[in-house]
């Protein structure tokens, strides 16, 4: 898989050289190229963005480096073209599954008050928000994307952890808790029944928990 990410902050992308991601990024298992808009930018002095037609606060991203640093991206149209917008879809585990089965998706990353509408009209596919809030520009949203979509790319996750039983594995129940080493740590022991050796009892129990969490900290917003 390759994902293609159009940015004004190339360097924020150095945070993808760690851990697990930057491993699986170095064996080539996937590839993340990093295009800098400004790049491709017409204007003598390479600007972006201009004032808001209609006035109000803030600048804008301009059409024609957007629509040329896409075009180079992904010249066909053959790719998934996301922009990272606050208005966009809600970034689901559903999503991030559906994502990481594509072969080229290209994120492109507003700053400022965002980009022209009429980027979005002619050149995006899909519009995605990681939450109802609100960042200095998308691209801490395409990291988490490509970091969330990463773990369902065979071959980027270590044998030892496992995208089949976790939160929202099923669509929406959380996890249950974890214990390791040591049995009692400052007065708190493990739960009796996570060293009795009972599988069945253990896979219970962890039911139970995960139900209860869910209960708890999801069902109820509804
Ligand atoms: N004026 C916009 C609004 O009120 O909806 C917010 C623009 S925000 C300051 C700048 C850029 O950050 C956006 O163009 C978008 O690419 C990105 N961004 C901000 N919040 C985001 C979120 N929750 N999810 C995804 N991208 C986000």
């Amino acid at each position: 898989m390759k994902i293609s990410v159009l940015t004004l902050f190339p360097e924020m992308y150095n945070a993808l050289n760690e851990s697990i991601i930057g491993k699986a990024l170095q064996k080539g298992v996937f590839e993340v190229e990093i295009l800098n808009i400004r790049d491709y930018s017409k204007d003598k002095h390479k600007k972006c963005d201009d004032y808001p037609f209609g006035g109000g606060a803030g600048m804008v991203m301009t059409p024609q480096p957007l629509h040329d640093c896409i075009t180079a991206a992904d010249p066909g149209h053959k790719a998934l073209r996301i922009y990272l917008s606050p208005k966009g879809e809600k970034l689901t585990q559903k999503k991030v599954v559906e994502l990481s089965k594509l072969d080229h998706i290209v994120l492109v990353n507003g700053s400022y008050e965002g980009i022209d509408q009429r980027i979005i009209e002619l050149d995006i596919d899909a519009e995605l928000s990681i939450g109802d809030y609100v960042l200095t520009s998308g691209d801490l949203a395409s990291l988490v994307v490509i970091n969330a979509v990463a773990r369902y790319i065979p071959g980027v996750l270590g044998s030892e952890s496992s995208t089949e039983e976790e939160s929202f594995s099923d669509g929406e129940t959380l996890e249950y808790p974890h214990y390791t080493r040591p049995q009692e740590f400052m007065g708190l022991k493990v739960p009796e029944v996570l060293i009795s050796g009972n599988h069945q009892k253990i896979k219970e129990w962890r039911k139970a928990q995960s139900e209860k969490l869910t209960a708890e900290r999801r069902r109820k917003e509804e």
